[in-house]
């Protein structure tokens, strides 16, 4: 078994007389310069002028231009999205990078496919909630946490790892358990658990099932709670009990389809192309396309949003949702909620 390390676990008092700058402040950055703050540290917000910078300041935060806050902090956080990072980093971040600073990243792609290359003077570790940056901040508030896992790349201090369970504590994760893992294990799984299982996996789960359903006469709406509506209820009660609570509450009609079903639709050759996404992940052929079409200005990025928010699934959804407002009660804003 890993070794988890808990609130008792760590001595937060490192963090003490440091300044920590949170360097965005969108899902994620919301959540943990809140949170720090809440937690007794220094925080400044390092963010564009804009949206994001007159919410952090509403939120009572103290809110200063990417390099200015760069410059004050120990502590560099860097929650900007992944495809931004090398540009702001080598233009408002880096100069501001002197010796004995630590580099900080919610996720390892950018130093792990070499986007970003720290100076040697510097501690760089990451510590990466594994959920969305709306519930790190809503299950602080509520007193508990989103596990996390923490890395360190570079160790100038002696200190990193220490450092490192410090933040995770103040940004409430070590209530939840935290593990070590190393940046390519962190970015590598990440990337995996996103495409194959919970974002690309799941959408493509869902809109099958619809599909199937509406195409062979079915109304649309019912064909929307059944495939879409409900996968909460089942999500929520895995989480609580594993697979085997989530079939301990269901019909045992349901368990036995699960039983002889479920392996029909995910079987042997689901699994071989989910190791073939793992192995262009593995061998950079994934970050490669990605970087690629941010530099080209996103064109099959964008088209994939507009086709996939025309579909069917989504029309129906809407107009259901707009009947149930307490299906959103939880998100207090209109920022997304995404796996990072
Ligand atoms: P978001 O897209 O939610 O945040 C974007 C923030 O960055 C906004 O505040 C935005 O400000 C700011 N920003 C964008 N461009 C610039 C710029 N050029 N200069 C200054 N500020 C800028 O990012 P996420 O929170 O989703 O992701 C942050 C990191 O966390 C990533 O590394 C991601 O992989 C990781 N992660 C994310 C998770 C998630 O739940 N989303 C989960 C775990 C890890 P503006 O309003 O001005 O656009
Ligand atoms: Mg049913
Ligand atoms: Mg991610």
């Amino acid at each position: 078994m890993a070794k988890m390390y808990y609130n008792q676990d760590i001595n937060e008092g490192l963090l003490q007389g440091k300044t920590i700058a949170v360097v965005g402040y969108g899902s994620q950055g919301h959540a943990h310069a809140q949170n720090l703050k809440d937690s007794g540290f220094n925080v400044v917000v390092g963010v564009r002028p804009g949206k994001s910078f007159d919410q952090a300041k509403e939120d009572g935060l103290e809110v200063k231009t990417v390099r200015e806050a760069a410059e004050q902090a120990d502590i560099i956080m860097v929650l900007l999205p992944d495809e931004r990072q090398k540009k702001v980093y080598e233009e408002e971040i880096e100069p501001a990078l002197t010796a004995g600073k630590s580099l900080v990243f919610a996720h390892g792609f950018n130093v792990h496919f070499n986007q970003i290359v720290p100076p040697a003077d510097v501690d760089v570790f990451l510590v990466a909630p594994k959920g969305p940056g709306h519930l790190v901040r809503r299950t602080y508030e509520a007193g508990a946490g989103v596990p996390a896992l923490f890395a360190v790349h570079q160790d100038v201090s002696g200190q990193a790892k220490d450092v490192a369970l410090a933040y995770a504590k103040g940004i409430g994760a070590a209530r939840a358990g935290v593990l070590e893992t190393s940046f390519k294990e962190e970015t590598e799984t990440d990337l995996f658990g996103e495409q194959a299982v919970l974002c690309g996996g799941l959408t493509s789960l869902v809109k099958a099932g619809f599909e199937t359903l509406v195409e062979a006469g079915y109304q649309p709406e019912l064909a929307y709670f059944e495939t879409m509506h409900e996968l909460k209820l089942i999500v929520d009660l895995m989480y609580e009990g594993g697979m085997s609570g989530m079939r301990y509450s269901i019909s045992d009609t349901a368990e036995w389809g699960d039983f002889v079903s479920g392996p029909r639709v995910v079987d042997a050759d689901t699994k071989a192309r989910m190791k073939e996404i793992l192995t262009d992940i593995q061998e950079g052929k994934f970050a490669k396309g990605w970087i690629e079409e941010n530099e080209n200005g996103r064109p099959n990025f964008n088209a994939y949003e507009e086709s996939e928010a025309k579909h069917q699934i989504e029309e129906v959804g809407a107009k259901l949702r707009a009947m149930m407002p307490f299906v959103n009660e939880g998100a207090k804003s209109k920022q997304k909620e995404v796996v990072g």
